[in-house]
């Protein structure tokens, strides 16, 4: 099973990859906790990435495909992988699509992009409220989805955070970037027969519910 999320930063394509990847038991990849990590742990690439991300900008590909074909070639990806935040750009998906070909068939093996639609105006108040662990990566928003800990982390017991781009100003500009370099793969993967959109404005377990109904059709 190796699955591409779609949609707008704060849609919830983090929320719902940590769910599939938990059902079917294939590691969920984001490419924004590997940056975080790296900033975290204070290495160059995460410096780098760090003066984009709070800028609301992409990090440019040169630093980012190499990192994530790399990770989808380890052992623990040969059943499936769950992919949560990229490709976010045409290059990307056309360098991932090249990687997965490598064996010369037309197919690159990718099951199902789905795209988790929230429309611009839910997602500011996604965003303000999502509080962050930066440790293991897991997120939970303080009035949809509360940690029971309040603001310590319910996995890790590390300190839960509101992320420095997820400001309101800074969203603003992830959403017209996402608009600009992100949406257009919609059509791309549409292209490819293996589109899926499910509405994210729904309830989190019924986003869920959606999600599995199409990967079990
Ligand atoms: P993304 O990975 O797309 O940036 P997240 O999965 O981190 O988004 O979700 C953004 C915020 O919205 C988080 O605080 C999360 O807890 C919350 N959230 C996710 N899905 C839903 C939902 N269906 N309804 C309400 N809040 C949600
Ligand atoms: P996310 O955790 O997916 O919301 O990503 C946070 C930030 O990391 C984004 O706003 C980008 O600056 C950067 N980032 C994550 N994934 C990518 C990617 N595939 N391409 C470029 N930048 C990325």
């Amino acid at each position: 099973m190796k699955i591409v999320m779609l949609g707008a930063p704060g849609a919830g394509k983090g929320t719902q990859a940590k769910m599939i990847a938990a059902k079917y038991q294939v590691p969920h990849i984001s490419s924004g906790d590997i940056f975080r990590t790296n900033i975290k742990n204070g290495t160059e690439l995460g410096k780098k990435a760090k003066e984009y991300m709070d800028q609301g900008l992409l990090v440019p590909d040169e630093l980012t495909v190499d990192l994530v074909i790399d990770r989808v070639s380890w052992e623990d990806c040969k059943n499936g992988y769950i992919l949560d935040g990229f490709p976010r750009t045409i290059p990307q998906a056309e360098a991932l699509d090249a990687a997965l070909n490598k064996d010369g068939t037309a197919d690159s093996g990718l099951d199902f992009a789905i795209n988790v639609d929230v429309p611009d105006e839910n997602i500011v108040r996604r965003m303000s409220g999502r509080r962050a662990c930066l440790k293991c990566g897991a997120t939970y928003h303080i009035i949809y989805n509360p940690s029971k800990k309040g603001d310590i982390c319910e996995a890790c017991g590390d300190t839960l955070v509101l992320r420095d781009d997820d400001k309101p100003e800074t969203v603003q500009k992830r959403l017209a970037v996402y608009h600009e370099q992100t949406q257009p793969l919609i059509d791309y993967y549409d292209g490819q027969n293996i589109l899926k959109t499910v509405d994210g404005t729904q309830d989190m377990n019924d986003v869920f519910a959606a999600i599995i109904r199409i990967l079990e059709a």
